[in-house]
């Protein structure tokens, strides 16, 4: 591991930067052992990462997008040239299996390229005139200072998909990461100060107290944006204290995604993506499925190629490369996810496989047939290895259940009809919709829900508009 990564300060106009002497403490979740500690910033250094921030904005802004773009291509190199350090941090603190840590940092550098290149390219329109005299232009500008805040379960790449398009396009930022996976997010920022951004573009905030931090941010008149990933709780929250200020906001909340499986399926290839789209950090993403909705046809042969298939996953430290499946974040998540078993086995459910904590930290993969609406994990975000199956016998019916929940990001069917795979993908009221495909996050495509789910798109050209205002010039008495 390269220890310059490792910094323990909040990373504020340029410089590492303490407010007090209090520090807290960052535990690896695979045994509890401490990592280290960071210092704990509060209001005072958020307050200054804004002022920074929206010092720097003046002339960043005035940066041409070819410059700013170099300088984040630069940034993609350093993360890509530190992938296995990188790697190594989010594992420790996040508990996901190293492979899929190599995929993350991968994943969270496609964003800083792509939006390195997407800067070039923010066109504006000419329109048509109304009148002889006038000449109607349409140009996009920076939105200005952009506050970011992120979850633990993509420490460096949730941060990465928010914060490149703002700077390719001129808008500076103070990010709050989450205080479980501190480490991850301060080495990207230490990569960003390394690329050349000037003091004041990237500032860091680390602390615990999210609460307050975020409330400043979301009450400071220089923040012209909030930019949340996280749960849908927290995103109202910020909506409503957003409010006096006016700001726009990216919100991309929870999920319940469905995994529906039709009678005329490829039941291998099903398989093979349910395991992918499952299992992903140990069940802890946005996109996780929540619900199997399998046809009563072949409800039966699903399900046993499933349980082989999850017979397979092997649980255990992140460190260790045979390792599927990591631990959970915390006590709570365990706490939660067996709540949901219990709750599924009172409600009628049978249990096929797992349902158990194995060594405090980890929670065996668990398949739950018999599924029926009755239970909570029909209608709550699972963020857990757990599987509950459900039956259904039309596409009507399952459409239905599909959609009978307050959530709407990621979706996914198979079915080799064609026809009713147009059908269907639209009728599903959600924001991305995988068909015969269980892994959809790319750089290049817009990622983000509807309902509940959040608003706003992150990744590919929408991306960037998220980060831009409109400007009409009307030019006049043209004779
Ligand atoms: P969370 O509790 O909402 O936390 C997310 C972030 O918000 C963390 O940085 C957290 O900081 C901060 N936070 C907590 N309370 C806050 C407050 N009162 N004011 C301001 N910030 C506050 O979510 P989580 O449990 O960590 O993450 C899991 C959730 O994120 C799931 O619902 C998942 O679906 C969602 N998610 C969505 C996407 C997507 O793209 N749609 C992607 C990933 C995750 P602290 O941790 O320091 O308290």
């Amino acid at each position: 591991m390269d220890k310059a990564l490792i910094k323990n300060k909040s990373y504020i106009n340029g410089k590492w930067t303490c407010e007090g002497n209090k520090t807290f403490k960052v535990s690896n979740p695979a045994n509890g052992k401490t990592i280290g500690y960071v210092n704990d910033g509060g209001i005072e250094i958020t307050k200054k990462g804004i002022e920074s921030a929206y010092k720097a904005y003046k002339y960043w802004s005035q940066y041409t997008a070819k410059d700013r773009s170099m300088i984040l291509e630069k940034w993609n190199n350093l993360i890509q040239e530190k992938s296995d350090s990188l790697a190594e941090i989010i594992t420790l603190e996040c508990g996901k299996p190293i492979n899929e840590s190599k995929t993350e940092v991968t994943y969270a550098a496609s964003f800083v390229k792509w939006f390195a290149e997407e800067g070039k390219r923010t066109y504006g329109d000419i329109i048509p005139s109304h009148t002889k005299d006038r000449r109607i232009n349409v140009i996009k500008q920076p939105i200005g200072v952009v506050a970011a805040i992120t979850p633990w379960n993509f420490p460096l790449a949730m941060i990465t998909r928010k914060v490149s398009p703002a700077l390719a396009v001129g808008c500076t930022v103070v990010i709050k990461p989450a205080d479980e996976t501190p480490f991850s997010a301060l080495a990207l920022a230490h990569l960003a100060d390394k690329a050349g951004f000037p003091p004041g573009v990237f500032n860091l905030i680390v602390g615990k107290d999210s609460a307050r931090i975020g409330k400043t941010m979301c009450e400071n008149n220089l923040v012209k944006k909030i930019s949340f990933t996280g749960s849908t709780k927290i995103g109202q929250l910020l909506m409503s204290q957003s409010s006096k200020t006016l700001k726009k906001l990216s919100l991309e909340l929870g999920g319940n995604a469905p995994f529906i499986v039709f009678e005329d399926a490829n039941i291998d290839s099903a398989v093979e993506g349910a395991i992918l789209s499952k299992f992903r950090n140990s069940g802890q993403t946005c996109v996780c499925v929540n619900r199997f909705l399998v046809h009563e046809k072949v409800y039966d042969e699903f399900t046993s190629k499933f349980l082989l298939a999850v017979s397979k996953l092997k649980v255990g430290n992140g460190m260790d490369n045979y390792v599927n499946i990591g631990p959970l974040i915390n006590n709570e998540a365990i706490k939660k996810t067996e709540s949901f078993v219990k709750d599924a086995l009172k409600n009628g459910g049978k249990l096929l496989t797992g349902g158990k904590v194995i060594n405090k930290y980890f929670f065996e993969p668990t398949i739950i047939v018999n599924a029926n609406s009755k239970m909570r994990l029909a209608k709550e975000e699972i963020f857990g290895p757990v599987c509950p199956i459900f039956k259904f016998s039309s596409d009507e019916e399952v459409i239905n259940m599909a959609n009978d929940t307050i959530y709407g990001l990621a979706s996914y069917f198979y079915s080799k009809d064609i026809n009713r795979c147009w059908k269907i993908a639209e009728k599903l009221e959600y924001g991305m919709v995988g068909i015969n495909e269980g892994l959809i996050s790319t750089e290049i495509a817009p990622f983000g829900g509807v309902k509940f789910s959040g608003q706003g798109r992150e990744g590919s050209k929408y991306g960037i508009e998220d980060y831009l205002e409109i400007k009409y010039m009307c030019f006049g008495n043209i004779k």
